[in-house]
């Protein structure tokens, strides 16, 4: 069976691709909070739409030539420079205003084209057209791949692959202009094809922005708004169901915090909770996880320590909470920490069996002067 694609059919389904491309985009900016760069790229889509139309038109012969030629070239150049900096804005977040100078090289060409009619050339036009869209897709392509590093979202992979294919497509097509006996595809299929690409770019586009809104409320799910660090649920979901051997829990309570908030105020409270949980994060070795717990309480789970390694850092860490300086109207606020300390060595403990272990050693340090650390089930029980 040998599939036939008429201009005009192609055509029509090339507008398409633009028009419920554009529709998703100013639909995904009105609906998400955040709709960097979705706007730019349905004012892309709709100028590639407005170029496909006028070919349509002048194929059908309701446009003068001069008109549609030049309507094509020019809507389809604006285009692909909108498509370059809407991707870009989309797939960094950030805008960056010297990219709105790309709309420069349209402007330009268009300019040029009016003044010489090279325009008029279907050979000339085709290949500047296209070279244009091979460079704004390729470029497109490359910068949504790179943004990975900042911001890893499963969806890049896909659209950073069918950007790439629509940009080899548009190499293609002039290629077959320059070599048309050498070229793989026909120009009517490499069309046929982008135009699938532009259904996937809007659908990948769409996927994107879903993916960084539940990425956005994951991180909302799981840190604590006035520090910064891990919240309670975050902790818990990082704890294995089934402690391993040399699983350490250190459990940490601000001593006297009270006190802080009454003769401080509860703004300097708050700024001495984010000094002692950036304290502590800086202090702790990395591969352990660290949380607020909930009021002026933190834990934080280090695997693979030993009693005598979690005692030294519980240690280590009083020490450094002790030396911390905040500072209210010229005064030092006061502040220790006490913590107790809890390891899963002998026998495998649930999360929960030890944090009660945890708990009671932090007991005893309070109980024992505070500004200390206490191991779960060493002499210092005695002592309470
Ligand atoms: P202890 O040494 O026995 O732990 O004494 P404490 O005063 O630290 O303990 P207590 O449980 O009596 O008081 C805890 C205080 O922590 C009371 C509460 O107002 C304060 N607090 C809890 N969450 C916050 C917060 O987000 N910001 C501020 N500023 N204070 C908080
Ligand atoms: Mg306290
Ligand atoms: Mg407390």
């Amino acid at each position: 069976m040998t599939i036939q694609l008429d201009l005009a059919t192609v055509l029509l389904l090339h507008q398409c691709s633009f028009l419920v491309g554009a529709l998703c985009f100013l639909y995904a900016r009105w609906q998400s909070r955040r709709g960097e760069g979705l706007g730019i790229l349905a004012t892309a889509f709709l100028s590639l739409a407005l170029s496909s139309t006028m070919a349509g038109l002048g194929d059908r012969e309701i446009l003068p030539h001069e008109i549609w030629t030049l309507g094509t070239f020019g809507f389809g150049l604006v285009g692909y420079a909108f498509f370059w900096i809407g991707m870009r804005r989309l797939s960094s977040g950030r805008q960056r205003l010297a990219d709105w100078l790309a709309l420069a090289v349209p402007v330009v060409l268009v300019v040029a084209a009016a003044v010489t009619k090279f325009y008029l050339d279907d050979a000339v036009r085709g290949g500047i057209s296209n070279s244009m869209s091979f460079l704004s897709l390729a470029a497109s392509a490359a910068g949504v791949a790179a943004d990975r590093r900042p911001e890893r979202l499963p969806v890049r992979l896909l659209l950073s692959v069918v950007i790439a294919i629509g940009s080899l497509l548009a190499l293609l097509v002039v290629f077959a202009m320059v070599a048309p006996t050498l070229t793989p595809l026909s120009p009517r299929w490499a069309f046929f094809l982008r135009i699938i690409c532009h259904f996937a770019i809007a659908l990948f586009v769409i996927i994107l922005v879903k993916e960084r809104a539940e990425a956005e409320l994951r991180h909302a799910a799981d840190t604590d708004i006035l520090t910064g660090v891990g919240n309670r649920r975050w902790f818990t979901s990082r704890m294995p169901r089934v402690m391993k051997p040399d699983d350490a829990l250190l459990l940490m309570d601000l001593d006297l915090f009270k006190q802080v908030n009454d003769r401080f105020g509860h703004d300097t409270g708050d700024q001495v909770l984010v000094s002692f949980a950036e304290t502590i994060q800086s202090n702790l070795a990395t591969g352990g996880s660290f949380a607020r717990l909930g009021g002026e309480e933190f834990a934080a789970y280090l695997p693979k320590t030993s009693a005598a390694e979690a005692m030294a850092a519980a240690e280590r860490l009083v020490d450094s909470v002790r030396e911390l300086v905040v500072d209210s109207n010229g005064q030092r606020v006061p502040l220790t920490v006490s913590i107790g300390v809890a390891t899963s060595k002998d026998t495998a403990h649930s999360w929960s069996d030890l944090l009660k272990m945890a708990d009671a050693a932090l007991y005893i340090a309070k109980d024992t002067g505070r500004n200390r650390a206490v191991l779960f089930g060493t002499p210092d029980k005695a002592a309470a």
